[in-house]
């Protein structure tokens, strides 16, 4: 086992990875930009070193940096946590040339699962099914006009490299489709520095689900279940939940095999999450996250495992110490995602967050890298908090998460409680009847009222 990470992230996830750090007695390192100097994530760790200035592209997506602070503290092993760096091939492969470990999957499955084109094309090979599309990346506008009359509008124009929910653009008709395509390519040029866009066909009320898989590199995958992730904005998601409403056991173990099955022959090492579409009973792949996922907790509650720990052992050399009998369901679980931003315009909110109380009692976990007094920076993302609730059924969950949220008090900066708030009123969500465009329109509905 290692004796020393460096965590190679900051806010909520940082302090997430120091803690299953500290559960098994290993020394963790803080990085931090001059903006954190002050953050709590800097505070819990044994030793923290400064990586740069407050711009992410000068400190932590500095590969340099982050690879000397691994060397003057004697760090062994670097987690990359989520966003930042985490998803990066070259990255890994640095480590890895360092005599370091990266803790996660190898670079070239980081590599192949970095693009979605590649991705799509590696899963399919390995018999998992696809959102309908193009094979590769679209190379002439005919081309993606033919293409677009065999599927059917609409059609979505997605970048290759796109992340986030960006580089994402609906076409509905021959004309919309060349307009948008030169469009779609400048944009995912600007934004990714890649241009290469491909077609898929734009589902009308699929729910997001995607699936936790945990492969230790020597042939044993597992996988944790599902998430349902449905709830969005922008296609960013807001709030996950686990089990699925729309899932019944039959589907579940279904799309489990063929996960695991695929996985196994990839040969896939650390954590991992498939991403599908799900419409009408059918599962479509539309990306491979090949990290821990910002609502990794729910899937934590409801089997217990922690999933950083695990990736921890793993990256070590351990083998899985699970079979998938093993893994039991237990309850229901939801997470909400606050971010600093106003509720309604989703306008960004930094500033100092005073006062600040953490809801507590039954079911009830709070990741958050907040304190009272904090200064909620400018620069990086504005998730600030996530409030995760574990029940026996979901309407138990329900009925916690409304407690919870009237319990937290973040002063000082708006927050997105009142957004949640205001779904959990609604009777859709109460239902679990809801799709990825479900709260688009409850927003649009809302300010066409007002
Ligand atoms: P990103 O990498 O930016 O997160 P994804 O491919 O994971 O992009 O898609 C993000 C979200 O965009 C999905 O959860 C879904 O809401 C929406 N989306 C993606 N592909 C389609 C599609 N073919 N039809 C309808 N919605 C889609």
């Amino acid at each position: 086992m290692f004796e020393k990470i460096l965590i190679a992230n900051r806010g909520e996830i940082a302090l997430r990875i120091l803690r299953a750090c500290r559960e098994l007695g290993i020394r963790t390192v803080a990085v931090h930009s001059t903006a954190d100097a002050e953050a709590m994530h800097v505070r819990l760790a044994d030793e923290s070193v400064c990586i740069g200035p407050p711009a992410p592209r000068l400190s932590y997506l500095n590969m340099v940096a982050l690879l000397s602070a691994a060397d003057i503290t004697g760090a062994e092993a670097i987690h990359p946590g989520v966003g930042f760096l985490s998803e990066n091939a070259d990255f890994a492969a640095m480590v890895a040339d360092h005599g370091l470990t990266f803790i996660g999957p190898s670079p070239e499955h980081l590599r192949i699962m970095g693009d979605k084109v590649t991705a799509k094309h590696a899963v399919k090979e390995l018999g998992i099914p696809t959102v309908p599309g193009s094979d590769g990346a679209i190379t002439s506008e005919d081309e993606a006009l033919k293409l677009a009359r065999e599927i059917g509008y609409p059609v979505l124009i997605k970048a290759a490299a796109g992340g986030g929910g960006k580089g994402m653009k609906v076409a509905y008709s021959d004309a919309e489709l060349k307009a948008m395509l030169p469009l779609a390519r400048s944009e995912a040029k600007a934004f990714f520095n890649n241009d290469a866009v491909f077609l898929e066909k734009f589902l009308l009320k699929p729910r997001h689900i995607e699936l936790q898989i945990l492969g230790d590199g020597k042939g044993g995958v597992i996988h944790l279940g599902e998430r349902d992730c449905s709830m969005q904005r922008r296609h960013q998601k807001l709030l996950e939940e686990a089990p699925s409403p729309a899932l019944n056991a039959a589907a579940r173990e279904e799309i489990g095999k063929i996960a695991v099955g695929a996985m196994r022959k990839f040969g896939y090492e650390s954590a991992g999450t498939l991403e599908f579409l799900y419409e009408e009973g059918k599962f479509y792949f539309i990306e491979m996250n090949t990290r821990l996922q910002v609502e990794h907790p729910v899937t934590e509650y409801i089997t217990g495992i922690d999933l950083v720990r695990e990736q921890i052992r793993i990256a070590a050399g351990g083998s899985l110490s699970l079979t998938q009998k093993d893994v039991k369901f237990n309850g229901h679980a939801i997470e909400v995602r606050i971010n600093a931003e106003h509720p309604e315009t989703f306008a960004p909110s930094p500033g100092r967050v005073e006062p600040y109380h953490v809801p507590g009692g039954p079911g009830v976990r709070v990741d958050s890298a907040l304190y009272s007094g904090y200064r909620v920076p400018s620069h990086y993302d504005s998730l600030v908090a996530k409030l995760i609730v574990h029940g026996r059924t979901r309407n138990e969950c329900l009925m916690r998460l409304r407690r919870a949220l009237q319990e937290y008090v973040i002063g000082g900066i708006e927050t997105t409680i009142p957004l949640h708030q205001r779904i959990l009123a609604e009777a859709d969500f109460i239902n679990g009847d809801y799709d990825i465009h479900w709260l688009e329109r409850f927003m649009a509905a809302d300010s066409g009222a007002s």
